[in-house]
């Protein structure tokens, strides 16, 4: 197990990690591709229990029952819960301190990618939420 840190750009929001990832992927979601205004973002799903904060989280609701953290002095992402995933918080891997501890195994809502983000990584790119659908046939 790697214990896991990261926060936002200015520092008042901190996150560590106690437990292995429940999965790590590439999300190309509208949503998240307006919230992070970056072609995608990348996620490592977290059991909420196996994280701990440091500081206050501002949190916007993107759609019904979902709930996206963010610091309120510096604006920087830092994770996402939906009543999906009540056990689950999905952290942005782009806070980690170290990013080169990040494992993407998937892209996840594939169907919804910008055509410049042309990604040729070898990895599943699912239509939808990975693990839940079959790879895109079509996907390059
Ligand atoms: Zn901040
Ligand atoms: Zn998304």
């Amino acid at each position: 197990m790697t214990e896991l840190t990261g926060g936002c750009l200015c520092g008042a929001i901190r996150w560590k990690t106690t437990g292995d990832p429940l999965w790590q992927a590439h999300c190309h979601c509208t949503s998240c591709r307006r919230a992070t205004a970056s072609p995608f973002t990348s996620f490592i799903g977290m059991r909420k229990t196996d994280v701990t904060w440091t500081g206050t989280l501002a949190t916007f609701a993107s759609s019904p029952g979902v709930s996206r953290g963010f610091c309120g002095t510096c604006g920087t992402q830092v994770h996402f819960e939906s009543d999906r995933w009540p056990e689950e918080t999905h952290l942005y891997a782009a806070s980690l301190d170290n990013p080169a501890l990040y494992r993407p195994t998937a892209h996840v809502n594939w169907a919804e990618h910008v055509d410049w983000a042309d990604l040729h990584d070898g990895l599943p790119k699912y239509p939808s939420m990975g693990g839940l659908s079959p790879p895109d046939p079509d996907a390059p």
